[in-house]
Order: C-alpha cells, then structure tokens, then sequence
C-alpha cells in the first residue's frame, strides 16, 4: 500500500476562470477534513521554482466562493518548461514537504503535470478551469457557466441599443479552437447568426442569411461570433464585407473580451468547484495520479489526464440545430 499523503500543495495556472477561487476553498477545506496539510502555491509553475508557497487552513479560504480570478494568482511559466525549471520546483516541493499536486488550469497545465510527474513521481490531479470549455472529460469546465451568463447579459444590453437604431452587430466573443460559449450565449440571447469554429458557413450563407432576416421584418440583428471562427480573418473583416454587400445595414462591432474572464462565479460553478476540488483530494489520498477530475452526465468523474490533454471536445450539433430554428 502506498504511504499516506501529509501534504498536498494546490496551484492555479494558465488563464484565470471564475471559480478558481472557490475549487481553492474547496481543496483547502477537503484537505482539513482529512487531517491533511495544505499549501497554497502562488503564481503557477512559476512559484513553484520560486518557492513561493503558503500554509493554508479552512480560515483562510473565508469569504472566497463568490470571488473571480484566483488569489493565488495564475501564470504562465516558461522556465518550468525546461529541465532546470522543474528541477528547481521539485527541490522547493521537497523542501516544503509537498508530496502530491492539485492543478486547476487548461490542458496546458495538465501537459505540465504530466511531464513533471512523469520526472518526479510527484502524484497530480487536475481540475479543468477555463472559460472556454475545451477540455475532454469533463460537460462543464470552472468558469463556463459564468461566463456564458455574463455573455448573454452584456448581448441583452447590446440588443436595446441595436433595435433602438436599425443596427447590425457583431459580437466577438471567446473561443479559439471551440465555439461552446458562442453557440450557447448566441442560442440563450437570441441570436439571428452564430459563427463558430466548427463549422464555416460562409461569406455569402451569412450574407443570405441576414437578407432573410431583413425580409421577415427584423429591423435589427445581432450576430455571435467566436474569435476562432474561420469565416473572415476577424469580426472587422466581417462587419467590412456586409457593410460592402449590405448598406442598407447600419454595422457595428463589438469585442467583449477579458470581461468574460471576470466577475463573480455563478451558482453552478460554484457547486462544481465544490464537487471538483473535493473529489481531486479524496483521489490523491485513495492513492491516484494522473487524473483529471470532471463532470460527466452530472456525475464527478475521473479521465486520464493524457486523454483530457489530447481528446477534442464536439460542438453540440442538437444546439446547432435548435439555433437554425431559432433563427427562422
Ligand atoms: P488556458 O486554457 O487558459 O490557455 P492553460 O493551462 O492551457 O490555460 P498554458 O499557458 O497553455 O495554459 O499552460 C500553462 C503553463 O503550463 C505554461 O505556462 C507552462 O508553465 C506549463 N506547461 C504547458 N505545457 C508544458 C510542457 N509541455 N512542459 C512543461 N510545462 C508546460
């Protein structure tokens, strides 16, 4: 049987999500539950070469659930991608008496906690955080479901001023590779066109599209774009061509950016940090590695971290289908 953990050291790494702060709690406090030390490691991998570590008790997650970003900081970390890097963490974790990892981050980090375990022996569970909900293994990731509230708020507000002046807008919203949050904010705030990665509708289905809708009487439209849709080379592109083909449309653009990263975590999230950061502690101690911990069909569940950096999340072609009807 393995040796019991006496210290587990939790970190946040990568882009900030709302949530963090309360999967930090959450460790902290399963961690107390079962008599197991913990520390607090600030600024990702880059404060694990920097020793730069904290004591943390039940009191001092107080007051943190209903925080976005993460108070221990997040960062990105390229000395840990070399050799000496990690060496030096790992000296620091020793030194600290860390024994095992809780990394809340994206499959970047994940790859981090691979290839540092994979060096060092050092047992690690990951809890995917990101707005973006890109990571296999998991329906939700920390931050998703805020993220997508604070989306479709922002598009309501947009919405009154577009039926106020006859205004076309297109609204950039997060998503590189992934077009979850376009689709579901576009389908929960009425969009009349979403744009996503996954699929390429076009310059002139768009074009068609919008004509449609001016024909039917809309007078004002609003159109979700992701940042990694493929259609024009970005959303000034878009509003360019339309305004081009359409003058009779009045186009505006709209960016949403960082805001979207921010902001209080919603209810779901923060029950999900809840589940997530206990189920990574209980994990560890039961004697497991490598693991993420998710949500699938409403139940925790682990996923080999290798799959989770690797596997590709589909878009939701029934939300696709739905958004056509939608948008008749
Ligand atoms: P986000 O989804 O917001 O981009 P992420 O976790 O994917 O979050 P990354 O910047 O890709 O963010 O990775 C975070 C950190 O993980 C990197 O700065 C680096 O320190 C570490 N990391 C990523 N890939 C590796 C690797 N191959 N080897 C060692 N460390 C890595």
């Amino acid at each position: 049987m393995s040796k019991r953990i006496k210290k587990i050291g939790v970190l946040t790494s990568g882009g900030d999500s709302p949530g963090m702060n309360a999967a930090i709690r959450s460790v902290v406090r399963a961690c107390a539950y079962y008599n197991v030390d913990c520390m607090g490691i600030y600024r990702g991998y880059q404060g694990m070469i920097e020793g730069d570590f904290k004591e943390m008790g039940p009191r001092s997650v107080h007051n943190i659930v209903n925080k976005g970003g993460t108070i221990l900081k997040s960062a990105r970390s390229k000395e840990f991608m070399t050799a000496e890097g990690r060496a030096k963490a790992y000296e620091n974790l020793k030194e600290a008496g860390i024994e095992a990892l809780v990394v809340i981050g994206g499959d970047g980090s994940f790859t981090g906690a691979e290839v540092f375990n994979k060096e060092y022996k050092i047992p690690v569970i990951g809890i995917p955080g990101t707005i973006d909900n890109d990571i296999f293994g998991t329906s939700h990731t920390l931050g998703y479901d805020t993220a997508l509230n604070t989306v479709v708020e922002v598009i309501d507000k947009i919405r009154d001023t577009a039926s106020s002046h006859n205004r076309l807008f297109f609204v950039e919203v997060m998503g590189r590779d992934a077009g979850h949050i376009a689709l579901n904010a576009g389908i929960g705030a009425g969009a009349e066109e979403i744009l996503i990665p996954e699929e390429d509708l076009g310059l002139e289905r768009l074009l068609e599209s919008l004509r449609r809708s001016k024909l039917s009487g809309k007078s004002s439209s609003i159109v979700v774009v992701a940042e990694g849709d493929k259609i024009g080379k970005n959303v000034f592109e878009l509003k360019d061509y339309v305004e081009q083909n359409m003058p009779e449309y009045d186009v505006r653009v709209s960016v949403l950016g960082h805001m979207q990263r921010g902001g209080s975590p919603s209810c779901f999230d923060r029950v999900l940090a809840s589940r997530l950061g206990v189920k990574a502690v209980e994990s560890l101690l039961e004697g497991k590695s490598n693991f993420m911990v998710g949500l699938l069909n409403d139940k925790v569940a682990l996923t080999p971290l290798e799959q989770a950096i690797k596997g590709h999340t589909e878009i939701d072609l029934e939300l696709v289908r739905v958004s056509d009807i939608m948008t008749i």
